[in-house]
């Protein structure tokens, strides 16, 4: 029963904002959840061309699915707020969410809608195309949506605006962390900037979104920028610093970003400050390159500590 409210929120006329219940969660992502659905062949076809594969799996994805693991897997509590389909593959990815220890209770099961998927041709060389089909990610809840109480929102872009928009005007109400991972990169409204405490965009997404003086200049938002194997920059009120990656080896940097996001949005919750939070993200963020997949390469807190303690 969630009928114990544990925090007033403030009137923003502005906005709709949805109510936050108990209980409390370490971290709330607002996203993405798809099926993916991975080819390999020699190479890629043409138009019109058809090409023999080798091998094929279905893989759960999605930033919103993959984030919320990542988060729970570096040690939070985590609710996933999203919709799949009343299909197979809307099943398939609830037991992976309850299998991580997340809460699936603002997981909406859609009738008559397909669950996200993404169809996705790998070539011998990791060259790669992707189409993704939204289905039940493309659903607006609308402002009547009830969301839980968190010390951080964390959200992506695959999922409507207005969603990520209401969840943000309602976590800075309740004094929530607020961190957008501008995946796919897409123009950011003013008012949304105004309420990202912090801003996490790989250096591509920093480029589409008009720079990191863009992104700076709405508030008092913090900018990380990652940059794969080159590390990672924190722009903030205090100046620019830039942090080293972690020495590994990689063998598919598929997750990331998504391992890197989770992992920040778990420390932040846990009161660590922001340098601090980073080293353990980006720990985070190299060992999910030593492993092939998304969610299969996501690291526990366990080996992200290990990491830290070798490498410090
Ligand atoms: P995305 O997957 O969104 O493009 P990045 O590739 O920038 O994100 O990776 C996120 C973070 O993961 C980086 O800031 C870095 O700390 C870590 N990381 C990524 N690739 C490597 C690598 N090759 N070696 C060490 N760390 C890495």
């Amino acid at each position: 029963m969630r009928t114990d409210t544990v925090a007033t929120m403030q009137d923003r006329p502005e906005f709709d904002v949805p109510a936050f219940d108990a209980p409390v969660f370490d971290v709330i992502v607002i996203g993405s959840l798809n099926l993916d659905l991975v080819a390999s062949a020699p190479r890629l076809p043409g138009p019109g061309e058809t090409v023999t594969g080798s091998t094929f799996a279905e893989m759960p994805g999605g930033k919103g699915l993959n984030q919320a693991v990542a988060a729970a897997r570096a040690g939070a509590s985590v609710a996933l707020i999203g919709a799949v389909g009343n299909d197979d593959a809307g099943t398939l990815l609830r037991h992976v969410v309850l299998d991580e220890g997340i809460d699936d209770r603002w997981i909406t099961v859609l009738a008559g809608v397909p669950t996200g998927r993404a169809l996705i041709t790998v070539d011998e060389r990791a060259e790669n195309v992707i189409v993704v089909i939204p289905g039940a990610n493309a659903w607006d809840a609308g402002a009547s949506e009830t969301l839980p109480t968190a010390r951080v929102v964390l959200a992506q872009l695959e999922v409507p605006l207005p969603r990520v928009e209401r969840a943000f005007a309602a976590g800075k109400a309740i004094g929530a962390i607020t961190i957008l991972n501008p995946a796919p990169a897409a123009a950011l409204p003013t008012a949304l900037l105004g309420d990202c405490d912090l801003i996490i965009p790989n250096e591509h997404e920093a480029a589409l979104l008009g720079g990191t003086d863009v992104l700076t200049n709405s508030g008092n938002t913090t900018v990380v920028v990652t940059r794969g194997g080159a590390g990672t920059t924190i722009i903030d009120g205090t100046g620019t610093r830039h942090l080293h990656a972690f020495a590994v080896h990689p063998v598919d940097t598929t997750g990331a970003g998504d391992a890197f996001c989770g992992a920040l949005a778990a420390r932040l919750a846990a009161g660590d400050d922001l340098a601090t939070g980073v080293g353990f993200a980006m720990a985070a963020g190299a060992l999910a390159t030593t492993v092939a997949g998304a969610v299969p390469s996501l690291p526990h807190r366990v080996a992200i500590e290990q990491l830290l303690s070798e490498q410090e």
